[in-house]
This record gives C-alpha cells, structure tokens and sequence, in this order.
C-alpha cells in the first residue's frame, strides 16, 4: 500500500463523480496482481481466510481509498464474492464468481429501492418476480447500487408470491436500465450509486440462489461479513488519517510552541487512539464470533454503529487538527472525513442497528421473563 499505491492518490484519471477511473483500477489491479495480493482474502483453492485473518488484510488495503479497488478487496465485490463462494452453485460459481475473484469483472447488489420501496425496511420491496416456463421475469426499479454502471454481474433482490429471491445476472443487460447516477459526498467506488430501472428482465431459472421465498435467507449469509468488511477497510483509511494528522500536529507551530503541545490538539489525537484501538477491538471480537460459525447478526450490528460512530470521530479530529488543510483534497483526510458519513447510513443505519437490537433486547427479556415463571 504505501510503496505502490499511495502514490497513485495523486493521479488525474477519475471520472467526472471524482471517481478511479476503470483504466486507473485496472493498472492498479495488474500490479497488485504482479506482487501476488489480488484478492489476498481468497486463496487459490477457493477457501476464504479466517474473518480474524481477514481484518488484518482488508485493513491494510484500506491504508488508501485506492487500496481495496487495487487489491479486490472492495464492496461490494467483496461482499459479494463471500455470498457466491458459500452458497453458489458449482456453475454459478463458474460463471459469476471466477471472474470477479480473477479481477476480471466487477459487480452490484441490487437491494434498495426509490419511489417508497426497500430501504431501512427491506420488506417494503416493490420489485416483483413471477415464474415463466424455465425463466423468472423481474419488473421493478432500484436506487444507490453501488458500481452497477461498468458491473458485469448482477445480484438482484426481487419479490415473488412466496417471499424474496435473489438471482444472478449478466451486467450490461438491455432490461437493465441506469436512469441516473447522482453525486455523493464520497467518490471512492467506481460507477458510483445508482438509480435503475428493471424492465421485463428474464432471468433462467438455474440463475436463482436457492429457492423462491429464500431471498431474505441468502441475504444474511451476506450480512454480518459484509457490515464487518467495510468495519475493516475505513478503520485502515483511518489509521492512515490519523497518521497525517499526527504529522501535522508534530510540525506546525501556533503560539510558540507545536500543535501537539497544546493539550486540545494532543487530547483530539489521544481519543483518536482510543477510538481506533476499541474498534480493532470490536471488529475482532466479532469476527471470532463469526469465525465460531455463528451468523452474527446482534454482533455484527453492535460492532458496525461502534466503529462506524467512533471512525466518524476520528475522522472529524483528523480535519480538526489540521484546520484549513484538513478540508482540502491536498490529503487523503478531507476524502476519509467524506467516506465514513456515508459509510453511517449504508449496511444500515446506526439508528436501524440501535432499534434491532433494542427488539432484541426486548425478546431476550421477554423469554427470560417466561422461562422464570414470572408474569
Ligand atoms: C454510499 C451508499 C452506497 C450504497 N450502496 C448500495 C448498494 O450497492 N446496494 C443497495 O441495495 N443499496 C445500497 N445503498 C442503500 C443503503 O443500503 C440505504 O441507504 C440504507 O439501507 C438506508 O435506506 P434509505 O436510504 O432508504 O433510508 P430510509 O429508510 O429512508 O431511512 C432514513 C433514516 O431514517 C432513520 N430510520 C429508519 N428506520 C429507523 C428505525 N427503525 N428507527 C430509527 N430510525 C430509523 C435512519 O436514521 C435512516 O438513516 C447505499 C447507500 C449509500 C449511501
């Protein structure tokens, strides 16, 4: 990362959302590729690392917000190579996921919806399915898909009479329509968040994951890991942030003295060590909960608003420290400060985890209340 990646934060080639341009990431890729940490988190029998293992490598790919793009280690690929590589067919396998492990193509998951459909809620999913002959017909629209434009596969979430499904697709297709693709405050994923239009899209049958009504089911497969990916990656961007501010604090001076030595500043960069250390904490205390088999659901909410909420700070003090330099692009802290408040809302929001857990805590009490006798 700080050899051969680092220094490509400065190259021109972004798209006009101030995105890697596709030629950017494909440079990257190859050099990634030549020293041998494409896809690090996938080994060559198609086993993925640990998710303890997994932290240490997707961290240091977040060292840079070109990191993950170089090495493969991006959402949603990564999210997505997860769900494929646990429930996908040998020729799903095949077909969608050998190419985006091989860094050959990238994809999107076809979740949200605009026009009053799934969003916090995803039951509230306006896109329909129905069955016929040997192909299922999708009809609907989908909103912030992230890298859909320049996608090759496609994961799609849709309703059928039975419940949700999900199914694979080939990206571009010609019943995939991207009506637009808005600016936001971050700019680190290629083809940015999109808005779709689904129109009469026949999917084969043998393009389904598991069974109409599972949808839902093959979701949470995804869930926990992908939450705690992104956990990862922007506590790497922000260790590297916190690393300039602390740069800056040793070398400018203000008041006869260096920043550092006036205790505001030292106190903003002592609680960055705190939050930084308490979410490495977090983010391996739940991927050991993962790693025992458990699906992690309460964990990995818990550990998503802790690290998502304590970044956020470390990213504020980051620009705090550095007063007018740290809202320039001149670093990459002005760029981490805009990520991570997107990253408050995507993969849930804080107040969705907050209020889940809050049912949680409410069944649990419920239970312990009827498994005690008392009324
Ligand atoms: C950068 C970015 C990338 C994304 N990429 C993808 C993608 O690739 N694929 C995809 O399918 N989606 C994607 N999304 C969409 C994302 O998953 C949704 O934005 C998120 O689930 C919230 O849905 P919403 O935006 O409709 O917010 P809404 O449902 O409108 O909620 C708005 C706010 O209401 C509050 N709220 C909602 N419910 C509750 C509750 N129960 N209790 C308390 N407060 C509540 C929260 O503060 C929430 O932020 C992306 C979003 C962003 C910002």
């Amino acid at each position: 990362m700080r050899d051969t990646v680092i220094p490509y934060e400065r190259d021109p080639r972004r798209d006009h959302h101030g995105a890697p341009t596709e030629e950017l990431v494909e440079e990257l890729k190859e050099k990634a590729r030549a020293a041998g940490v494409l896809t690090p988190h996938i080994l060559p029998d198609g086993s993925h690392l640990t998710q303890r293992e997994t932290a240490v490598v997707l961290t240091a790919s977040g060292l840079s917000p070109l990191g993950p793009l170089a090495c493969n280690t991006a959402a949603p690929d990564e999210g997505n190579m997860y769900l494929l590589g646990k429930v996908g067919s040998p020729d799903i396998q095949a077909r969608f996921l050998k190419p985006l492990v091989e860094g050959r193509a990238r994809s999107a998951f076809f979740m949200t919806e605009p026009d009053g459909g799934a969003g916090s809620d995803p039951s509230m999913m306006q896109t329909r399915c129905h069955q016929d002959g040997n192909h299922w017909v999708i009809n609907g629209r989908k909103t912030f898909i992230t890298g859909a434009q320049g996608a090759k596969v496609g994961i799609i979430m849709a309703k059928s009479d039975d419940g949700a499904c999900m199914f694979l697709t080939d990206l571009p297709h010609p019943a995939i329509r991207i009506d637009r693709v808005p600016n936001t405050i971050d700019n680190s994923m290629p083809g940015g968040h999109a808005t779709i239009t689904i129109d009469n899209l026949r999917v084969p049958a043998d393009q389904m994951l598991g069974n109409s009504g599972e949808g839902f089911q093959y979701a949470q497969v995804r869930l926990s890991p992908a939450r705690l990916s992104h956990c990862m990656r922007w506590r790497g961007a922000c260790i590297r942030a916190h690393e300039i501010a602390m740069d800056y604090a040793n070398r400018r001076m203000a008041f006869g003295k260096t920043l550092i030595d006036h205790e505001g500043v030292g106190f903003m960069l002592a609680e960055n060590m705190i939050d930084l250390k308490q979410s490495e904490l977090m983010i391996d205390w739940c991927a050991s909960v993962l790693d025992g088999g458990s699906l992690g659901t309460a964990e990995s909410s818990m550990a998503k608003v802790a690290v998502s909420e304590a970044l956020m700070r470390v990213a504020d003090r980051c620009v705090q420290v550095m007063g007018g330099m740290g809202v320039t692009a001149d670093t990459i802290v002005e760029q981490v400060f805009r990520e991570i408040r997107a990253f408050r809302i995507y993969d849930g929001p804080t107040e969705v985890h907050k209020w889940s857990l809050a049912k949680k805590i409410k069944r649990d009490w419920k239970a312990a209340q009827a498994g005690s006798g008392v009324a």
